[in-house]
């Protein structure tokens, strides 16, 4: 469902509401005053604001919006009266004379006057314009009140707002008391930029969820399922501050599959990939809620065991360890009569030391060595000193 906020006084969110009937699957919100709006805006963010320009003093209320708008088309309403189109002589530096352009009443034909009109609401809506996207906008509409006298395709306001209507203060004072009609070609640029805005909106949408996808992916290693090297390389370091924060303990565990290349060598790399795949499962199952694996690239794994000392770090490893020892492996075909192949692993532990930098370099390091050590010791086991 499309949402959209309407930021200005009654008569102003009665008048869009009529421009914008009959568009489908809208979700219309109201807003008397810019806090009320920005206090709208903060809980859930709408897919265009529609805002009227006297609400927004300079402009300057778009920039201040913009930060947390992202994907919200912004478009500015604003009202423009024939008092408000200035005479020639203010339109530019050349003499109006010279340009035909002056004013005369004399005009045989009445052109010239027409013309001076139109270089005049001409050059007022382009600066209008110029400042509402220079200060964040996303468009701008102006709204010229038609006169009540033709009325024959002009759009009267009747819908009223809708129940959610928020006001701050008392209603501004520049409402007028008589009805204002506004023509079929304002509501139709009303309506279109509505739709440029939603459009908009909806890409915003998508894109969101593609960045959201890309970064679970990005993180992911694709084999295993769990956490890859990058999502390592971030967690470690935050992991570390949050425990040096907490002044509480932080331990770390490095596996490696024990002559695992033989696995790859007898059996064939794609029963080397599955055996990756039940390794990662079996570590899931058999850690606490806590703790994380990453695959730290080819065979080997390294879990984060926060608030864990060294005791209690050396309990899980066996765990683990014992997790893949005690069972062997089931292929999911039969090579050669052989249908399950046993499968150890060599674990290197360590807990995070005052003199650890902050990076998770030098406490890493020392679970390598422990892992090296373990190898060296034979394999299949456990080492943290
Ligand atoms: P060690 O006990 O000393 O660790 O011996 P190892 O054979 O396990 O160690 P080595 O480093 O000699 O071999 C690791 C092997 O892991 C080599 C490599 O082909 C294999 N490998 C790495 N990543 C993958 C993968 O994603 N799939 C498969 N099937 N094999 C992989
Ligand atoms: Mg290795
Ligand atoms: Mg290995």
């Amino acid at each position: 469902m499309n949402s959209v906020l309407l930021l200005g006084s009654d008569r102003f969110t009665a008048i869009i509401i009529a421009q914008v009937r009959g568009l489908d699957a809208l979700t219309l919100t109201s807003a008397a005053t810019t806090s009320t709006a920005r206090a709208l805006m903060a809980r859930s963010l709408p897919d265009v604001v529609i805002a009227q320009a006297s609400q927004l003093i300079d402009g300057s209320v778009v920039k201040t919006f913009d930060r947390s708008l992202r994907g919200t088309f912004f478009i500015v309403v604003e009202e423009i009266w024939p008092s408000q189109v200035p005479p020639a002589s203010q339109l530019d530096g050349q003499s109006g004379e010279s340009q035909g352009r002056s004013l005369n009443a004399d005009s045989p034909t009445g052109m010239l006057t027409e013309h001076t009109l139109l270089y005049g609401l001409s050059d007022l809506l382009s600066e209008k314009t110029a400042a509402a996207l220079e200060s964040g906008a996303d468009a701008y509409l102006w709204l010229t009140p038609a006169q009540t006298s033709s009325t024959s395709n002009l759009v009267q306001p009747t819908v009223q707002p809708q129940s959610y209507s928020y006001s701050d203060g008392p209603p501004d004072g520049e409402e007028m008391t008589s009805s204002v009609l506004f023509s079929e070609s304002q509501q139709r640029l009303a309506q279109a930029y509505l739709q440029v805005g939603l459009a908009r909106a909806q890409r915003h949408h998508t894109l969101l969820q593609i960045h959201d996808w890309l970064s679970a992916i990005a993180l992911v290693d694709s084999l295993t399922q769990v956490s890859n090297r990058r999502a390592f390389d971030l967690e470690l370091p935050r992991q570390i501050k949050v425990t040096r924060a907490r002044e509480a303990q932080l331990s770390l565990l490095m596996l490696d599959i024990d002559y695992f290349k033989r696995v790859n060598d007898r059996y064939g790399h794609l029963v080397g990939d599955d055996v990756l795949k039940q390794l990662a499962k079996r570590l899931l199952n058999d850690m606490r809620f806590y703790d994380t694996p990453f695959r730290y690239g080819g065979e080997e794994f390294v879990v984060i065991l926060s608030n864990t000392n060294l005791t209690e770090g050396q309990a899980l490893a066996e765990r683990l360890r014992q997790a893949v020892a005690d069972d062997p492996f089931e292929l999911t075909t039969a090579i050669n009569d052989v249908s399950t192949i046993e499968v150890t692993v060599s674990i290197g532990l360590t807990e995070l030391q005052l003199e650890d930098d902050a990076q998770g370099y030098s406490f890493l390091h020392r679970a390598d060595q422990n892992l090296l050590r373990a190898k060296a010791l034979g394999r299949n086991q456990v080492v943290s000193a």
